[in-house]
């Protein structure tokens, strides 16, 4: 119990392999870059507003998440199953009708899907619920978009509502990403809902520190290099270690150790405060003109915040490359917010531009995988990046990791 183990990043991994050696006994100490906990998932507060570090939930079907968090206590905030389409400055809302009764005559009046697409949807639907996280990350390997074409979905189903959408959650605008991610997503989609914690995103990593009783986290510690049983800080501090989860981006680990440089999907969210809202429900708009920046916006104040500012506040997502400065994209997304949207009257708050946001795999895997995870005797790779770009992932590699250390000591 005496073993000296060292994780390196607070971010969800990190902090699952440190509940899960602490439930075994030990007392981890971690050493995180940053002056908080939380990694990806952070939210400052700003002009009285909670702004996560880029717009993101969490699927509250989560089979990992539903182990760590306490929902109760999070007061998580639902967001409407279905999406508002803004098109050329007519908007029309569609959603899942079974969920959500409100949904059936517009999805059905607004033309984007026929009733061919219904039924692929629900055998789709019927298909993924059958099968297991792991059958669904062990089948036939392809994108989404040839996923969704060898469905048979029609064009205009893909292109005006799984594209936007998707687009959206994997942060990439042609639907590149493995089709394991899309079926996962899509059968989480199905059993529960998307949620946001009342005191936004950030309030995940806080109530997974709260757990934390033995663990030691040293802030502002950036670890410049590991090796087998060693550790070695940015400010010169060297510490003998027993285990090492490296819970960050494997850059810092010594030249031979896997896996190689990863590539990354980014996006930008940009927070406005405006008067007042144009969608009054929790739900998604999505604008789906190909030659608009936006992809797509939330009004955060539709939920129950815990800090709310003074009038309602808004989200911008880009998910496209672009050559504009920060003032030319904020001068587009203004105008486009007009054209697109119909909302006007915004004033800007806060840029975050994320360019490492989601792991770009080419093969993704349900399960923390131990060859692949031990990158040396003594060290054991964690995070989202050993298995697909979810927070569901950052935990299950955590803890994951931890497993093995704890064997590997005993
Ligand atoms: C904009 C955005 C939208 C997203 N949307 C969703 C979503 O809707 N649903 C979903 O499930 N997931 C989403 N994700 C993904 C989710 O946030 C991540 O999968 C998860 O947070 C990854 O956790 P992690 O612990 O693997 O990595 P990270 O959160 O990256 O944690 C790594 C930690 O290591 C620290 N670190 C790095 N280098 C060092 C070093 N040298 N020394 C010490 N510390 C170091 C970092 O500061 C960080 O705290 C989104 C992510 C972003 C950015």
């Amino acid at each position: 119990m005496n073993k000296k183990i060292f994780i390196i990043g607070a971010g969800l991994s990190g902090l699952a392999a440190a509940i899960t050696l602490e439930k075994a006994g030990f007392s981890p100490v971690i050493f995180e870059s940053t002056s908080k906990a939380g990694g990806r998932i952070k939210t400052d507060i700003f002009e009285g507003y909670q702004l996560d570090h880029g717009f993101q939930v969490l699927l509250d079907a989560y089979p990992k998440a539903l182990e760590y968090f306490d929902y109760k206590e999070l007061e998580l905030q639902k967001i409407l199953p279905g999406a508002i389409l803004f098109y050329k400055g007519r908007s029309v809302a569609i959603g899942d009708p079974s969920r959500h009764p409100g949904f059936l005559f517009t999805t059905i009046l607004s033309g984007v899907a026929g009733v061919k697409d219904v039924y692929r949807l629900l055998v789709l639907y019927r298909d993924l619920q059958k099968m297991t996280d792991e059958e669904i990350f062990s089948s036939e390997e392809m994108s989404t978009l040839n996923f969704l074409k060898k469905r048979k979905f029609s064009n205009g189903l893909i292109a005006k509502f799984f594209k936007p959408f998707f687009s959206g959650i994997f942060l990439e605008p042609d639907l590149k990403t493995s089709c394991r991610m899309f079926q996962f997503v899509f059968k989480m989609f199905a059993r529960g809902s998307a949620v946001i914690p009342k005191a936004g995103m950030g309030a995940l990593a806080e109530q997974l520190v709260k757990k934390l009783e033995k663990t030691e986290i040293h802030y502002n510690s950036r670890v410049e290099r590991v090796s087998d049983g060693e550790v070695w800080l940015q400010s010169g501090e060297k510490y003998k270690a027993d285990a090492i989860v490296v819970a960050a981006e494997p850059g810092i680990l010594s030249a031979s150790a896997e896996p190689s440089e990863l590539k990354w999907n980014s996006c930008e969210t940009l927070y406005f405060e405006v008067d007042r809202r144009t969608i009054k429900k929790p739900i998604i708009g999505l604008v789906r003109d190909p030659n608009a920046i936006i992809n797509n916006i939330f009004y955060h104040t539709s939920i129950s915040c815990a800090h709310k500012g003074e009038k309602e506040l808004l989200s911008v997502t880009i998910v496209k490359d672009h050559n504009l400065t920060k003032e030319d994209l904020i001068t587009q997304v203004i105008e486009e917010l007009k054209v697109y949207c119909k909302i006007d009257k915004v004033d800007f708050l806060k840029h975050y531009q994320i360019k490492r946001a989601l792991p770009s795999l080419e093969s993704l895997k349900a399960q923390w995988p131990g060859n692949i995870g031990k990158a040396g005797k003594s060290i054991f790779l964690a995070g989202d990046h050993l298995l697909y770009a979810s927070s569901n992932a950052a935990l299950i590699s955590g803890e994951g990791a931890a497993k093995a250390v704890i064997e590997k000591l005993r």
